[in-house]
């Protein structure tokens, strides 16, 4: 069952948008409307647009947009019913009790969340009973103390096929439950046993507090060294790092990134209680953007080893992309962090992390490695190279700095340096100049949603469904001139389930703003409606713009079901040839 459609419109019309997002954006008014940095990309122009009486916003840059309702989803990595939760609180209301399906989703998530909560419990006692002996003495052996332990919530899964199951089966849960939160696995006999076994086991707990899921580490050599839960309904690996819980309340104001669970906690013990880790991936574009939310700088920490250096490149764009001012620490005089403080202490980190590269150095680090400067030919690749590089910097300042930093490498001249750099500007400059000429020559594409799937079959029509959208977004009353119209009429199935959704509220007398369909939409959907509102669309002769609308949207439909006769044999033909064109024009 759906919220209450009278709790959804209350929720929203006690919820402005512009005060909304000006809790997490600066905003500035220009005219009617408002503009800031997207919160969603990185950019130093304002791109983001907030549009009060449409009560939608709209980035320009990163094609995010949506109402307040997918502001929050975005924005705090919520599912729908959670966003509306906390709006709610926001706006102090009490969320109507729920039942059904979607309802169902939501007491899953729960359900899975306190499962685990009982699961960590369970391991955290074992770890301190008896039969955790060997998981505890593996720890304090690897330097953890017993506050360590305490406050990250470590824990033992003991040495047998159903620890956890028998534990949990007693406290009322199913073979179902245990499969579906991840904490057992089933063999081809359909028999269920425990996923961690004989391992010490890793809480992973989320920025809210709650236990999403676990990773277990073997005590000796055997393989996988490390078993994370799989993704289930709370946890994905992708959008969640070890520790951030802790991290994000660091005074530091630099995220530490290290390759490992050890390597995080050992940090954290040594007093450098921003670090954090990712689970069973490399970072990820989400990872980063999870992190733009805490902190304004990153330092990489992860291992000496080639494999290190390789995981350094692939983090160094992902974070600046999302905003993060990025160094990397060189692990020097030991594989990793926790190794490192073992032997000498957290002072020698705190220099390693005080000397650490800014990543346009360490970059020209990795390329210099390369060459054998002592070359000639290899020194003029290594300059062609290190210019390419350095012509993707935004300031002048900065490509002189670090052209220097080349130059002296390489032993020529840092004026030398500047000539080489400027001519890989001008190459670069040129090709985007060259891109944009493209994309401003294709102006039908630029009306395509952006998202391949949602594609548009037939310009004409969608322009003239997209209208009635509009129209019904600025005025809900506008649902009882529209007729007979429905959504299965439309040449696109999003704008028709769009257009049905909010023709019925309409005409039921309830709001029409585009939140309201936040929760049947996905976010690419979302953003997709949010740029058919911001679209220009006047309520001054409605009347004839809904009727001139209907009739492109049915002619068209007759054109594409081939029930074409007679006289209209060439009108059609005179159709089938402006689609023709308007789709030669659009590709690229
Ligand atoms: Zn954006």
């Amino acid at each position: 069952m759906p919220l209450p459609d009278r709790f959804l419109d209350e929720l929203i019309a006690r919820t402005d948008i512009v005060d909304l997002v000006g809790e997490s954006v600066h905003l500035t008014k220009k005219g009617s409307s408002y503009w800031g940095c997207c919160p969603f990309h990185s950019e130093k122009t304002p791109s983001f647009h907030v549009v009060p009486d449409r009560q939608i916003y709209k980035c320009f840059g990163c094609g995010k947009g949506g109402g307040v309702i997918s502001f929050v989803m975005e924005l705090e990595n919520l599912p729908f019913r959670d966003a509306v939760a906390l709006l709610a609180k926001r706006a102090g209301m009490a969320m109507p009790e729920m039942g059904g399906p979607s309802a169902g989703m939501r007491e899953r998530r729960e359900k899975i969340l306190t499962m685990n909560k009982k699961a960590a419990q369970a391991f955290y006692r074992w770890l301190n009973a008896p039969e955790g002996a060997e998981g505890l003495s593996y720890l304090r052996g690897r330097g953890l103390s017993k506050r360590t332990l305490t406050s990250f919530g470590l824990g033992f899964a003991p040495d047998r096929w159903d620890a956890l199951i028998t534990e949990m089966t007693a406290q009322g849960y199913d073979k179902r439950d245990l499969l579906d939160a991840g904490l057992a696995v089933s063999n081809k006999d359909g028999r269920i046993y425990d996923r961690f076994r004989n391992r010490v086991m890793f809480p992973i707990i989320d920025v809210r507090g709650d236990v999403i899921g676990f990773g277990g580490r073997v005590m000796d050599d055997s393989t996988p060294k490390y078993l994370n839960s799989p993704d289930t309904p709370v946890y994905n690996k992708s959008r969640n790092l070890f520790a951030l819980n802790i991290a994000k309340k660091s005074k530091a104001g630099r995220v530490i990134l290290t390759e490992g669970y050890m390597d995080t906690i050992a940090l954290h013990q040594a007093g450098f209680d921003s670090a954090v880790a990712s689970l069973g991936t490399s970072l990820t574009e989400e990872h980063a953007q999870l992190l733009s939310r805490y902190f304004k700088d990153a330092v990489i920490s992860y291992d000496g080893d080639g494999a290190g250096v390789a995981a350094a490149q692939r983090a160094i764009p992902l974070l600046e992309k999302a905003g993060l001012k990025v160094k990397v620490l060189r692990m020097q005089g030991a594989k990793d962090p926790d190794e490192l403080i073992k032997k000498s202490g957290p002072e020698a980190y705190r220099r390693l992390l005080d000397q650490s590269e800014n990543q346009v150095d360490y970059r020209l680090e990795q390329i210099a490695k390369q060459f054998d400067l002592g070359d000639d030919a290899q020194k003029v690749t290594f300059l062609q190279q290190a210019a390419q590089l350095l012509s993707a910097l935004p300031s002048a300042v900065e490509r002189e700095i670090y052209g220097g930093h080349a130059a002296q490498r390489a032993g020529v001249t840092p004026e030398t340096m500047k000539l080489e750099v400027d001519r890989a500007l001008r190459h670069r400059l040129r090709r985007e100049q060259k891109r944009q000429e493209r994309r401003d020559l294709a102006p039908v594409s630029q009306l395509q949603p952006k998202v391949r799937g949602l594609r548009y079959e037939n310009i004409r029509s969608a322009r003239a469904e997209e209208g009635l959208i509009r129209l019904l977004i600025l005025d809900p009353g506008l649902a009882g001139s529209m007729g007979d119209i429905r959504g299965e009429e439309f040449s696109s199935p999003l704008l028709g389930k769009a257009f049905d959704r909010l023709h019925s509220r309409g005409e039921r007398g309830l709001s029409t703003t585009l939140d309201t369909l936040a929760g049947e939409f996905t976010s690419e959907e979302m953003n997709h409606l949010a740029q058919v509102a911001a679209q220009p669309e006047s309520t001054a002769n409605s009347g004839q713009s809904i009727r001139d609308y209907i009739s492109i949207i049915r002619s068209e439909a007759l054109l594409r079901s081939g029930q074409v006769q007679g006289d209209d044999l060439l009108l059609a033909a005179q159709k089938q040839y402006q689609q023709k064109k308007a789709y030669l024009e659009e590709k690229p």
